[in-house]
């Protein structure tokens, strides 16, 4: 029997690929024979030592800059990126959006500034709708939107309610764009990680703080940035041709509460 790589012939472009989740994420889809498009923002080597990475693995990866959350982000995004591809020899066109970055605002409500809650909503939600909008030209036919959404959109996390906020607006954009994009036969999925060992976590190296994270999940650790990598090339891959306009909990069961 053969067996074919399933991302094998497809461009994949990972926003905020050069560490945590996305890191995993562009891994696992080069992996399995994408070439990945890297997308950074200001940590450039990083975003080079991923590639590197990739490329050690066998797989194919170059890097994309753009700050998010700056006017024109989306479009400065963009012609990164076909500029990227034109340097790869690469077919224009991309098959696998992975709309991953994202910052936390970890205050209550009353701590929460107008900075804040403007920056929060800038990165995580503004920039992946105008990344679609402008990338809707460039997603071919049968293409996959993938949106990191958060376990929190299911459950109460009081002290990061405007982070909350914007990933539950990134979940009602999955669902009203699989509907409009489904003629086109692009599927848009919201994959939703629980507390995950990475950077956006600083407080895990408190005992007290990573052992209340660990048991948010019914399996009693924290999830590995390799857990969520794997849901998203499923939801990436013609396996998951027939799932469409889904919130995908990839939380180790922190959705089903205490
Ligand atoms: P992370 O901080 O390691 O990664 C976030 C990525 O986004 C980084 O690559 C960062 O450079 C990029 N980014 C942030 N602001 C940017 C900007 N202005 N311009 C360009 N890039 C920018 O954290 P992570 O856990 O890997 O987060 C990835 C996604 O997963 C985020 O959307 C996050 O909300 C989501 N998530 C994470 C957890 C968790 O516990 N780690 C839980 C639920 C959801």
């Amino acid at each position: 029997m053969t067996t074919t790589a399933r991302h094998e012939g497809k461009t994949a472009l990972v926003t905020g690929g050069s560490r945590g989740i996305g890191r995993a994420i562009g891994r696992r889809l080069a992996r399995e024979g994408a070439l990945v498009a890297i997308h950074y923002g200001h940590d450039r080597a990083a975003a080079e030592r991923t590639v590197k990475e990739i490329e050690a693995d066998g797989g194919r990866a170059f890097a994309v800059h753009a700050e998010l959350g700056v006017d024109g982000d989306a479009a400065t995004l963009w012609s990164a990126f076909d500029r990227a591809l034109a340097d790869q020899d690469a077919e224009a066109g991309l098959d696998i959006l992975v709309n991953n970055a994202g910052i936390t605002v970890p205050r209550r409500i009353a701590d929460v500034t107008e900075a804040d809650y403007d920056r929060v909503f800038a990165i995580n939600t503004k920039a992946p709708f105008f990344i679609i909008q402008r990338g809707l030209d460039r997603l071919r036919d049968g293409g996959r939107i993938v949106n990191i959404s958060s376990v929190a959109t299911r459950v109460a996390y009081p002290a990061i309610v405007s982070y909350t906020m914007t990933k539950a607006a990134l979940d009602y954009l999955t669902l009203a764009l699989a509907e409009e994009l489904g003629p086109r036969g692009i599927t848009v999925n919201a994959v939703a990680p629980g507390y995950t060992e990475t950077e956006i976590n600083p407080t895990l190296e408190i005992p007290e703080i990573r052992r209340r994270y660990s048991e948010a999940s019914v399996f009693g650790r924290l999830g590995d940035p390799v857990d969520i990598a794997d849901v998203v090339s499923f939801v990436a891959s013609d396996d998951a041709r027939w799932v469409t306009g889904q919130w995908i909990d990839a939380s180790g069961g922190a959705h089903l509460g205490p």
